[in-house]
């Protein structure tokens, strides 16, 4: 029998009542598609500050370190983050530690609006055309969040200068390009590169090389597109893409743009990947929001994308692709059942039922 390790970190806010339902699926899922998972969890964020001084405690670390992937919650808490040094805090401390830890230069974030939610997307349904279905890869180790230099200089009187710098390299360019290419040959076969060529040198050289890495995938309709002309067709008309292929900054923004349209961002799974030995690929996988601490320990946050996030686990790290898919028919089957949690609920909705966290977890766990 097949057996993997996942590392499972809940973190902050909602990060642990969200991680308890996927949890449930993925044991449901192995137990049904016959493989063994050993499911260790551990503390990060504000969790791991409490539990052991550091938003990454090193046993959290080493925990990673002897897993196949990680499944991740999400970190931060606006009220406490504040009082520690920027560079200690969740989302620096924990989270771009460990994409730069593992090398997760990757980050797939699909967006899939169900045709029963309709209503809870921001645009007229007649922008939303048939469904929208749109895969957003960023590049998630290069760019402005990590060029060096970045600091904050004191000019004197009073004045300072910060400056964050954008860097890309041929090779950071080629890797996404063809993780990108390659998701959608298996999807629409169409990628719209984002960049800013007419300003930044760094766009130049983006379009120069997802060019030249184009010509490997004949069967992919390639386009450039500005990341501001991206920005507003993503609202116009989101029916046109079907892989957006993004440096960081301008991925970071464009994802959660997308991810508004699929209704809520309690919708939305997401991947990082690094490197693949034989066949596995190490992956990182959480959901697209934040830790919602308006809604946290209130059984009101929907488990969905932390479960989502759990199939592309399965799917991309352990090649359990029918365990994947039985986990996504098993959320679909949920919300056509017509359970809702209350950020996609509405009393207009006939045979809408509103449910908690845990009702949703247990319908889809029922479901597989
Ligand atoms: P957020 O995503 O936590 O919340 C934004 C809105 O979406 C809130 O109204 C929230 O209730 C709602 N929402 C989010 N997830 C939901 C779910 N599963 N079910 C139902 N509703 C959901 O974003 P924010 O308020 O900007 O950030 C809160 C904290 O999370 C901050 O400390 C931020 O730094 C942190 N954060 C962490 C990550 C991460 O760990 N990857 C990502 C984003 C934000």
């Amino acid at each position: 029998m097949k057996s993997y390790k996942i590392a499972a970190l809940a973190g902050d806010g909602i990060g642990p009542e969200v991680m308890r339902e996927a949890i449930q699926v993925l044991r449901a899922a192995a137990k049904k598609f016959g493989f063994t998972l050993t499911i260790t969890e551990a503390p990060v964020g504000w969790a791991g500050i409490d539990a052991a001084g550091k938003a990454l405690p090193d046993a959290t670390l080493a925990l990673c370190r002897n897993s196949d992937a990680i499944l991740f919650g999400s970190v931060g808490l606006p009220d406490r983050d504040p009082t520690i040094p920027k560079e200690e805090r969740p989302e620096r401390a924990a989270l771009l530690r460990l994409r730069k830890e593992f090398g997760l230069f990757a980050n797939l974030r699909p967006v899939k609006l169900p045709a029963v939610l309709a209503h809870a997307c921001p645009l007229a349904k007649e922008r939303q055309g048939a469904g929208i279905d749109i895969l957003v890869v960023r590049e998630l180790t290069g760019g402005m969040y990590f060029g060096q230099p970045k600091k904050t200089e004191d000019l004197g009187g009073g004045h300072q200068r910060a400056i964050d710098t954008m860097v890309y390299t041929t090779p950071e360019i080629e890797r996404i390009a063809h993780v990108a290419f390659k998701a959608a040959q298996l999807r629409r076969k169409k990628l719209t590169s984002i960049d800013k060529a007419n300003v930044l040198e760094n766009g130049i050289l983006w379009r120069e090389v997802v060019t030249r890495i184009g010509k490997n995938y004949p069967d992919v309709t390639l386009e450039h597109m500005f990341v501001d002309n991206g920005a507003m067709q993503l609202m116009l008309k989101p029916t046109q893409f079907d892989v957006l292929l993004c440096e960081n900054m301008f991925g970071d923004i464009l994802s959660d743009e997308a991810a508004a349209l699929g209704g809520s961002l309690g919708m939305l799974p997401s991947a990082s990947l690094g490197a693949t030995t034989g066949n596995q690929t190490f992956g990182f996988y959480e959901p697209a929001g934040g830790t919602a601490p308006d809604i946290a320990g209130k059984n009101l946050a929907k488990p969905i994308a932390q479960i989502l996030s759990a199939a592309m686990l399965l799917r991309q790290s352990f090649g359990e692709n029918a365990a994947a898919a039985a986990i996504e028919a098993a959320v679909t089957a949920a919300i056509n059942a017509g359970n809702r949690t209350g950020d996609i609920f509405s009393a207009h909705e006939v045979n809408a039922k509103r449910v908690g966290t845990r009702e949703m977890g247990a319908a889809i766990t029922a479901a597989i």
